[in-house]
């Protein structure tokens, strides 16, 4: 938007007041020749009647009139927010000094001397004219950044050269539910979730000192965590730029990512969980192990893994059919959770009806009491099994395999290891746990 038009007169109104009716109609005259709309008003009360209902660009005033004078006008005029911002031309015999500080005191903003001349008249009405339709023009334009700082769908920060935010807009409050006299004065970091308090102290850090310099290095959008009124945390993208008026500032960008975010953690969970039994899948059991073993190589620590593998589950699915081989094994999935309890530990289904147990910083001992507890819990689940060979109930045979890793070592290695060792235990009579060497 731009400031135009500051020179063309368009549609004025201006109303001109004397007692003399004669003064009136020479004002009038000249006014009206510029194509002014003119109202006019031969007594202070009759001109304030005037302003309450008409919307003025300018007034002039005569000083000397009986009963309400030009300045007690221009006075009521000013006290009024209405009318307040109406410029006040003074028409006056009285030029000395002192009147002219009387009347700019009263508000006044100019004064045109009597006998009027049309030259001046013409001239000081122009001026006043200009001034207010640059004023106007300006506050438009302001209201108009206004509007879109206002509504814009992201929220807007300035901060200082330390951090401390100068200015919300009213998305930032939004979003997160403090109110604006409760952030600012407040350091942004105060709301950061505390991982990204040192990046952004860092960037303020290195960038304040170098001033307008700099205008050329913003940081784009960076994944945040803001604490929202009563404490919960919200995923938004922060991007801030420095910006140098008579300081240096920052502007920053809020913009909300948490539905992203939610659907994101969504996405990853479906990446990575079973469906059928709600265990880690192959492709996370794949990445965890590879982790563990990393973990396990650097600090010199064992890494046991068990491989487990229902017993003549093709005979339970052939007789309950498959709708409860499924419900089977949902249950042996539970007892292998149970069995995951340290963070770092590890249930998965390795496929079909095998599944898989990664215990990091657990040794060859601690790992066959957990793989006994198994076999022992998921017989007690006491889950009929009519028709197999060896047990009446569902039963599991479990491969264990232990590795202090060295760097030559291949994971692969305990993997096959595992898989022999369940072998050894299916060939030993099932519903048991065998150990690789
Ligand atoms: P073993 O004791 O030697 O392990 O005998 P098994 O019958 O369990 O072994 P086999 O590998 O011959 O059969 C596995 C069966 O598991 C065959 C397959 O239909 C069944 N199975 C694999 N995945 C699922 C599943 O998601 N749901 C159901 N209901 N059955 C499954
Ligand atoms: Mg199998
Ligand atoms: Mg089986």
């Amino acid at each position: 938007m731009e400031l135009e038009n500051l020179d063309a007169p368009g549609e004025t109104s201006l109303l001109i007041v004397d007692d003399i009716p004669e003064n009136l109609n020479v004002l009038g005259g000249i006014l009206e020749m510029d194509g002014h709309q003119v109202f006019a008003a031969t007594s202070g009360a009759q001109a304030l009647a005037i302003a309450a209902h008409t919307a003025l660009d300018l007034v002039l005033v005569d000083v000397n009139m009986p009963g309400m004078d030009g300045f007690e006008l221009c006075r009521r005029l000013k006290a009024n927010e209405a009318t307040a911002e109406i410029p006040v031309i003074f028409v006056t015999a009285m030029t000395d000094t002192e009147d002219v500080v009387a009347g700019f005191q009263a508000g006044g903003a100019d004064y045109i001397s009597k006998p009027v001349r049309r030259e001046e008249v013409r001239a000081r009405v122009r001026t006043q004219l200009q001034s207010r339709r640059y004023l106007m023009a300006q506050r438009a334009q302001a209201e108009h950044y206004r509007g879109i700082v206002n509504n814009m769908a992201e929220g807007l920060l300035i901060l200082d050269a330390q951090g401390v935010i100068r200015f919300v807009n009213p998305r930032v409050c939004h979003l997160l539910g403090f109110g604006e006299e409760q952030l600012l004065g407040h350091g942004l970091g105060e709301f950061l979730e505390e991982n990204h308090v040192q990046a952004y102290r860092d960037y303020l850090a290195t960038h304040a000192p170098l001033g307008p310099r700099n205008l050329a290095l913003p940081h784009g959008p960076r994944e945040v965590e803001l604490r929202r009124q009563g404490g919960e945390l919200l995923s938004l993208d922060l991007t801030v730029s420095p910006l140098f008026l008579r300081q240096p500032l920052y502007i920053g960008l809020l913009h909300d990512i948490s539905r992203h975010k939610a659907s994101e953690r969504e996405l990853l969970r479906i990446a990575n969980v079973d469906s059928l039994t709600n265990l880690a899948n192959r492709r996370h059991f794949d990445v965890v192990l590879r982790q563990e073993w990393q973990r396990a190589l650097r600090n010199g620590l064992p890494l046991s893994l068990a491989i487990i593998d229902v017993d003549h589950f093709k005979l339970y699915n052939d007789s309950l059919g498959h709708q409860a081989g499924d419900r089977c094994l949902q249950q042996v999935a539970g007892a292998i959770r149970s069995l995951a309890q340290r963070p770092t530990d590890l249930a998965a289904r390795y496929g079909g009806e095998e599944f898989a147990l990664v215990f990091a910083e657990t040794n060859a001992d601690q790992a066959l009491h957990l793989g006994q507890a198994l076999t022992a819990r998921v017989a007690a689940l006491r889950l009929p099994h009519l028709r197999s060979p060896t047990h009446d109930w569902v039963t599991v045979s479990v491969g264990l395999a232990t590795i202090r890793p060295r760097r030559e070592d291949r994971v692969e290695r305990l993997l096959e290891a595992a898989d022999r060792a369940l072998y050894q235990a299916k060939e030993a009579g099932r519903n048991r746990v065998a150990q690789a060497d």
